[in-house]
């Protein structure tokens, strides 16, 4: 399959762009878009061959569900069965936003597209071109990350192509997208709000505009390897994020983190190993591997969650044997930031 690139200006949206990309979704075929969280795979959520097609592409396990967007408010009464206060409170607050809601499917919406649970996943994404091509479309759409599955999400066309180029009829190209980490996925469903899956929206704010308190999924708050704890966000067992390379995290006072990391990569020169490390602006100048990259400044985690997944990504075209990386768990973000890095490093941590 040819694979089309459209460029498109989000400060200036091209109509008839907008309208090539939604006759492919039309026609049950799939869309890469960008979103405000990350570059999203796309078809009709409605459909269940079109929703296949997505996991074919990403070579997703069928078990884990797909996120449905939509444009308007409107759209989401007939995809679930009752809409609790709490979620009306949160989607007034945070939609269009990085913010996902779980609640009881509606039977207009397949078991295909939520990986055959009785709940389906929505939001509202805040990005022009994201909106735009899911009101030209007329449905939902049915969208995980658009990386194949495993590797780290996509931030940039660039990276979709890499990893779907061959695979799906089109790309919209928006440039990078803003804030780089995926929604946060709160599950309505139950008596108690919970969080499945930390993001951009933070547990305090949401229970600032809920006005309750906001459990977080037990699996989510064990940074260990899972040990039979069962996540209720099926995507979340699934090793994930992860770049090539063996990636390890080190944690401690700075200039230990530091000197640590310099010790390891003489040793793997040794072993004439190739070593990537991850720091940030401030602390780069001071490693001695090979490959030394900035996550973004240690002053704002929003550059951090924005550069996470491009600098891992780097990483696979330096083709280093080894990463290791800061970790970076203040801020606002850092609990999700983590969240992902744990992952991507197969929950690998040393305290120096
Ligand atoms: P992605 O779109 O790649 O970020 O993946 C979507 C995430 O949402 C995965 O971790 C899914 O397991 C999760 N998800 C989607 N639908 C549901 C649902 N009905 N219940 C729980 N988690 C869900
Ligand atoms: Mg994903």
């Amino acid at each position: 399959m040819n694979t089309q690139i459209i460029k498109i200006d989000q400060q200036n949206i091209d109509k008839e762009a907008i309208k090539e990309a939604s006759r492919w979704i039309q026609k049950k075929e799939l869309v890469a878009f960008p979103t405000e969280t990350v570059y999203g795979l796309g078809a009709d959520g409605l459909d269940p061959e079109a929703s296949a097609k997505i996991y074919a592409a990403k070579g997703r396990p069928s078990d884990n569900p797909l996120i449905l967007h939509i444009s308007d408010i409107e759209q989401l009464t007939p995809l679930v069965r009752e809409i609790p206060n709490a979620a009306v409170k949160a989607m007034r607050a945070f939609w269009p936003g990085p913010m996902t809601m779980i609640l009881n499917k509606s039977d207009i919406v397949p078991f295909e597209t939520t990986g055959g649970l009785s709940t389906v996943a929505v939001r509202m994404p805040n990005h022009p071109i994201a909106l735009a091509l899911i009101s030209e479309s007329g449905c939902p759409i049915a969208a995980p990350s658009a990386n194949a599955s495993g590797r780290p999400s996509p931030t940039r066309a660039e990276h979709v192509y890499e990893d779907m180029n061959g695979k799906i009829p089109c790309i919209l190209d928006g440039g990078m997208v803003g804030i780089g980490i995926e929604s946060t996925i709160i599950d309505f469903s139950g008596d108690t709000p919970m969080i499945l899956r930390p993001g951009f929206i933070t547990k305090e704010r949401l229970e600032e505009v809920i006005g309750e308190p906001v459990g977080i999924d037990p699996a989510v708050l064990n940074m260990k390897k899972m040990d039979g704890i069962a996540p209720k966000a099926p995507g979340m067992k699934y090793r994930h994020y992860a770049p090539k390379a063996k990636m390890i995290l080190v944690s401690g006072r700075e200039q230990s983190v530091i000197s640590y990391i310099n010790e390891k990569t003489e040793e793997a020169h040794r072993d004439h190993k190739k070593v990537g490390v991850i720091g940030t602006d401030e602390t780069i100048p001071m490693y001695k591997a090979d490959v030394v990259l900035s996550i973004g400044t240690s002053s704002s985690d929003r550059t951090i969650a924005h550069f996470l997944y491009d600098v891992l990504r780097t990483f696979d075209h330096e083709e280093v044997d080894m990463i290791y990386s800061q970790v970076f768990e203040s801020g606002e973000h850092g609990f999700a930031i983590m969240n992902r890095l744990m992952k991507a490093a197969g929950y690998d941590r040393v305290e120096v």
